[in-house]
């Protein structure tokens, strides 16, 4: 039996990011005390504070710090409103590109009485990271975005072989541990050499997944289909900004975006968890963040690090935390109120706590 001992970063981040990120570590830590893993939490400053007391919203040697844990949560970064000044800059792009973070991994789900368009909405939408309109830095210098006379921008899509490839096989990987069906989602009646890439390399990694039922979807049709029949998708696949918009639309028919978890993995052994909104600077500080997303977010890093590891206990207070969140859920007093409920942070965090029993 491998030691039960996992090494996992917690990274505020900025504004509800103080909120819902220690809560998150408070349900982690009660589940684990129950099923016996040992967790060394490693607080790592990131974002606006630790401009504020390191000089940098990603101090230096940040990045060989995470690289010796086994994962890292990640609270939302609001750069938007980071001061001009050097030193100030959007750590996110930095994190997925070094640890290869290729595959963004995009549960929805129904819970009952919180406000869902339908009470049967299970899929996941896997979006590819580090390609797209966001392409890395070694492929297209800059941000991507040209403007080579005042009056035009040319904004620069980037899809290889190699990144659709991998996201596919992440995508398959998932489907087939669920209800084994993969749709490919893009836009190959337009953009016919980049989408059609994207929809051969998924066919092409398919063939090693016989198992798994595939099909293609149309962006535009997918778009019109989630919000009329989610219920027929399982395991979702795309590139990075058909991804980026469809997974808040799909947060949308379940509660809004915090109920928006997400897991940012590659082909490393580290994992990022990464709720889908932002920082919500709105509700910031006052104790009504809902923490759904982020404390989801971080079950997934316990269940993906417990079965990449072969660490039973840590798969287990995955399994812990999603009964203490369902019990939660379940209670209009253990809910924020952005999903129907009467409580703040705080109360979710005791419910979901109470809930996991043993
Ligand atoms: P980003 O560009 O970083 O994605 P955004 O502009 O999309 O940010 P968010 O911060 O994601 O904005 O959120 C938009 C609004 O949704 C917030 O202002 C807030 O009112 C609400 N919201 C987001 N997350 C939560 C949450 N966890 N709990 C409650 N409300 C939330
Ligand atoms: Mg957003």
């Amino acid at each position: 039996m491998p030691e039960a001992h996992l090494v996992v970063g917690v990274l505020n981040g900025d504004d509800i990011g103080h909120e819902i990120v220690p809560a998150s570590v408070e349900v982690a830590k009660a589940a684990a005390a129950r099923t016996g893993l040992v967790v060394d939490w490693r607080p790592t400053p990131i974002g606006r504070s630790a401009l504020d007391t390191h000089g940098s919203t990603m101090p230096e040697g940040t990045l060989e710090t995470l690289g010796s844990f086994d994962g890292f949560i990640l609270g939302p970064i609001g750069h938007r409103a980071y001061p001009k000044v050097p030193g100030a800059i959007n750590p996110h792009p930095i994190l997925r590109k070094h640890f290869n973070l290729f595959a963004n991994v995009r549960p929805t789900r129904s819970f009952p009485g919180i406000g869902c368009l339908y009470d049967d909405v299970d899929l996941v939408i896997v979006r590819e990271n580090n390609e797209g309109f966001q392409p890395d830095r070694n492929v297209v210098a800059g941000s991507g975005e040209f403007r080579p006379t005042d009056e035009v921008t040319i904004s620069v899509r980037v899809i290889t072989r190699t990144g659709s490839r991998r996201v596919a096989r992440a995508a398959l990987e998932l489907a087939r541990s669920r209800r084994k069906h993969l749709t490919i989602i893009h836009k190959d009646t337009v953009f016919k050499l980049g989408c059609g890439m994207f929809v051969e390399e998924c066919r092409k990694a398919a063939l090693d997944f016989p198992d798994v039922l595939v099909d293609d979807v149309i962006v535009d049709t997918f778009a019109m289909r989630l919000v009329r029949d989610p219920q027929s998708f399982d395991v979702v696949v795309t590139t990075n900004m058909f991804g980026d918009i469809l997974s808040d639309e799909a947060a949308g028919l379940v509660g809004g975006l915090g109920m928006a978890p997400g897991l940012c993995i590659g082909e490393g052994d580290i994992a990022m968890a990464q709720a889908t909104h932002g920082s919500a600077p709105d509700i910031a500080g006052k104790g009504i963040a809902n923490p759904y997303a982020m404390i989801e977010s971080t079950r997934m890093l316990f269940d993906w690090l417990g079965r990449s590891r072969n660490v039973p206990q840590a798969v287990e207070t995955a399994a812990l935390m999603q009964r203490g969140v369902e019990a939660a859920l379940a209670n209009p007093e253990t809910r924020t109120g952005d999903i129907r409920g009467s409580g703040g942070t705080a109360d979710m965090v005791r419910g979901i706590i109470e809930g996991l029993g043993r």
